[in-house]
C-alpha cells in the first residue's frame, strides 16, 4: 500500500515513540475489562496496543484513507470496531458503554470542541486520557492559584478531577509539530466539585468573570448582569472577597457562593 501522507488540515501528527504510547495506555488504566473509545486512531499506533490489552475498542476516524487502512489491519478482530465519522457529529450515546474510557491523541485544531462535548455529555464515560497541546493541558488542569486558570479550567474541574500527567516533545511525532504536547487525564466526578443552586447561573457568572481579564470582577459583573457598582460590590464582599478582586482569583467554591448570592437576589 502507498504511504499515507499526513493531512495537516485534519491535525494528523502520528505518534512514533513506543515509550510514549505505552505510557498513555498504562496511565489510561487499560486492562482486559476495559472498553475504550479512541478518537482519531490515525495509522493505529495507539490502537495496536489497545486492541491487545482492552476488552473492546471503538475507534472514530474521519479520514477515509485511515479508516480503510485500519479496517484492513484490525477489521477481523472481534474486539475492534471502527466508525468512519466526525467525532463532533457522532451521537455518543450510541457508542459509549458504561464506564468506557477515552484514549486519544487528539487532533489539535478541534481539541476544545471535542473536550467540551465529552465533558458536557459523557454518556457514562469514566475518564479521558488524552494528548493535547501543552498550553491547552495547562489551562484545563489549572486551579485559581495558577496563571493559566480560566473558564475552561472551571468547566472541566467542575465535572472532572483533572491531572496533567507528562509532556511529550515534538520529535515523538511524524510529521513533527511546532508545539510541545502533554497527556492529561480527566476522571469524571461522581458528584460535581461544587453544588450551585443553579448550574446555568454558575456558568454565566464564570463566563462574566473571565470576559475581560484586565477588569475587576465587579466591573465584569456590572457589565454582564447590568448591575450598579454598589450591587456588584455588595455581592462580592458578601462572599468574603475583596471588592477589587479579579475573576481569575476565584476558586470553584467562590464562584458557587457568588452565583448562589445572585440567585438569592433575583428570587
Ligand atoms: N492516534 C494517532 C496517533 O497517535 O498516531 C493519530 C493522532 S492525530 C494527532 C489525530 C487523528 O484524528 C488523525 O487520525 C485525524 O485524521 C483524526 N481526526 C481529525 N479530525 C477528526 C474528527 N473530527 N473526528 C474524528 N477523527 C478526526
Amino acid at each position: 500500500m502507498a504511504k499515507i501522507v499526513a493531512k495537516k488540515s485534519l491535525g494528523q501528527n502520528f505518534l512514533q515513540d513506543d515509550s510514549v504510547i505505552e505510557n498513555i495506555v498504562i496511565q489510561a488504566g487499560v486492562n482486559p475489562d476495559t472498553d475504550v473509545l479512541e478518537i482519531g486512531p490515525g495509522l493505529g499506533a495507539v490502537t495496536d496496543l489497545l486492541v491487545e490489552r482492552a476488552r473492546n475498542v471503538v475507534a472514530v476516524e474521519i479520514d477515509d484513507r485511515l479508516y480503510h487502512n485500519l479496517v484492513k489491519k484490525h477489521g477481523c478482530r472481534e474486539n475492534f470496531k471502527i466508525i468512519n465519522a466526525d467525532i463532533l457529529e457522532t451521537d455518543l450515546s450510541e457508542i459509549v458503554t458504561d464506564n468506557m474510557i477515552v484514549v486519544a491523541n487528539l487532533p489539535y485544531y478541534i481539541t476544545t470542541p471535542i473536550i467540551t462535548k465529552l465533558v458536557e455529555n459523557p454518556c457514562g464515560l469514566k475518564s479521558l486520557t488524552v494528548m493535547v497541546q501543552l498550553e491547552v493541558a495547562k489551562r484545563i488542569c489549572a486551579d485559581h492559584t495558577q496563571k493559566d486558570y480560566g473558564a475552561i479550567s472551571v468547566f472541566c474541574n467542575y465535572h472532572c478531577d483533572t491531572e496533567l500527567l507528562f509532556t511529550v516533545p515534538p520529535e515523538a511525532f511524524d510529521p513533527i509539530p511546532k508545539v510541545t504536547s502533554a497527556v492529561m487525564k480527566l476522571r469524571f466526578r461522581e458528584e460535581k466539585a461544587v453544588t450551585p443552586k443553579n448550574e446555568k447561573q454558575f456558568f454565566s457568572v464564570v463566563k462574566a468573570a473571565f470576559s475581560n481579564r484586565r477588569k475587576t470582577l465587579a466591573n465584569c459583573l456590572m457589565q454582564s448582569f447590568s448591575l450598579s457598582r454598589e450591587e456588584a460590590v455588595g455581592l462580592i464582599t458578601s462572599c468574603g472577597l475583596s471588592e477589587t478582586v479579579r475573576g481569575e482569583k476565584l476558586s470553584l467554591l467562590d464562584f458557587c457562593n457568588l452565583s448562589d448570592r445572585m440567585c438569592d437576589r433575583t428570587n
